[in-house]
């Protein structure tokens, strides 16, 4: 028998995520490949099925985006034991004041999406680009929209606004906030495991490439630290995070940085690849006994946790922390590091079990729950899909 199958896709600068999920009538979907394309110099496709059985795992030939996904869907229909596509779901960076849930692909939606370049524009290019190798290679495969925005527009107008003149909120220049289908996922997990869990005033610390925290009362945004673009809050693997505005026009008006120029640094150049000047890989920062890296590290863990205590106070105190992601799943010394700095706030961690990384880390007398919840972004996109693509 034909199966059925969904396909969630998550683009990143130089690879593209998937998660492809088999649609069970009237059950959950069941995750059958969970991969990545490497669109790098060295194209590739490799993907690991839910046991960890490595089911693929070959060099790419020609244009890599577009063949890419060409090879992608030729290995999923002709290869994977006989399944046919339905519905393919995306992850989209920003959906602006207008896309608040997840909406279903037409082309006036894609240039409604398109129109929001400008919020995004080095990211919202890399979300449509998929999008739009699918639609030319499969017209008539449903397409969906999941946007990492969308999570907080449950904040408060006192949250999202920036002390601009005020006309400036009006046409869109506020604080939208990323990483919400992490955190949407995160929020659905800890309801699963408890209603009362999911209830507590809770920061989750998203820490990958990208990072930010999200504050979350009753599993809904409150707070976050990115704002208008991704590059507020946190300090990332090669974003600044939060910084001084002056310094933003004294390289402009002082120096004569192009905004371009300024983009690049701020992007790509600065972060943990900035301080420690040797790579924006926190395994590789760990692992180095440069005074640099050591002190990029240190400044990670200062950022986050001075991040986490602005954010308990919007939502009056904090009773659960929750890391997630690369960083937040897999560094212990980044954990420790942080919660020792907010030992005032009542988070003790648990040495042993951090360094285990078990799934609640924090002593018993912890006034703060401390958990590690891993992230899962495709599930939350194919799940979406079903729904929208009315799969
Ligand atoms: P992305 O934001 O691209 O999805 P990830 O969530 O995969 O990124 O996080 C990537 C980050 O996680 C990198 O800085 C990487 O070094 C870090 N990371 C992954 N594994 C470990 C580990 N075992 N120890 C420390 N850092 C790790």
């Amino acid at each position: 028998m034909m199966r059925h199958a969904i396909l969630a896709l998550n683009a990143g600068s130089s690879s593209i995520k998937f998660g492809l999920y088999d649609l069970e009538p009237s059950a959950e979907l069941q995750l059958v490949s969970r991969g990545k394309l490497d669109l790098g110099d060295a194209p590739r496709l490799s993907a690991k099925a839910a046991d960890g059985t490595v089911q693929c795992d070959r060099p790419l030939a020609g244009d890599a985006r577009n063949a890419g996904i060409d090879a992608l869907l030729d290995w999923i229909e002709s290869e994977l034991g006989g399944r046919k596509l339905i519905a393919a779901g995306h992850r989209i960076v920003h959906g602006g004041c207008e896309f608040v849930e997840p909406v279903r692909l037409t082309p006036a939606v894609i240039e409604g999406l398109d129109r929001l370049t400008p919020l995004a524009p080095l990211h919202q290019p890399r979300s449509l680009a998929p999008i739009r190798t699918l639609a030319a290679l499969r017209p008539d495969l449903p397409q969906v929209g999941c946007f990492d925005t969308a999570f907080h527009q449950t904040i408060d107008l006192i949250v999202s606004r920036f002390a601009l003149p005020r006309k400036y909120d009006a046409e869109g220049i506020r604080r939208y906030g990323f990483h919400g289908l992490s955190y949407e996922y995160i929020a659905g997990r800890l309801k699963e495991i408890s209603p009362a869990l999911a209830a507590k005033r809770t920061i989750v610390a998203h820490l990958g490439n990208g990072a930010s925290l999200c504050a979350m009362r009753d599993g809904r945004s409150v707070d976050t630290t990115m704002g208008f673009s991704a590059l507020d809050g946190l300090v990332m693997g090669t974003r600044c995070g939060a910084i001084d505005p002056g310094v933003l026009l004294y390289f402009v008006l002082e120096r004569g940085i192009t905004g371009e120029a300024l983009q690049h640094m701020l992007y790509e150049e600065s972060g943990l690849l900035g301080i420690s000047g040797i790579s924006g890989d926190m395994r590789t920062l760990e692992a180095s006994d440069d005074p640099h890296a050591r002190e990029a590290v240190d400044l990670f863990a200062f950022r986050a946790a001075r991040e986490t205590a602005a954010l308990a106070n919007t939502l009056g105190g904090l009773e659960c922390l929750v890391f997630t992601a690369g960083i937040g799943e897999r560094s212990a010394p980044v954990r420790m590091a942080i919660c020792e700095r907010l030992h005032w706030l009542g988070v003790a961690i648990d040495e042993p079990s951090n360094a285990s990384h078990a799934e609640i880390i924090s002593r018993p007398d912890s006034k703060v729950e401390i958990r590690v919840v891993a992230t899962d972004e495709e599930s939350i996109i194919a799940r979406h899909t079903r729904v929208q693509g009315n799969a």
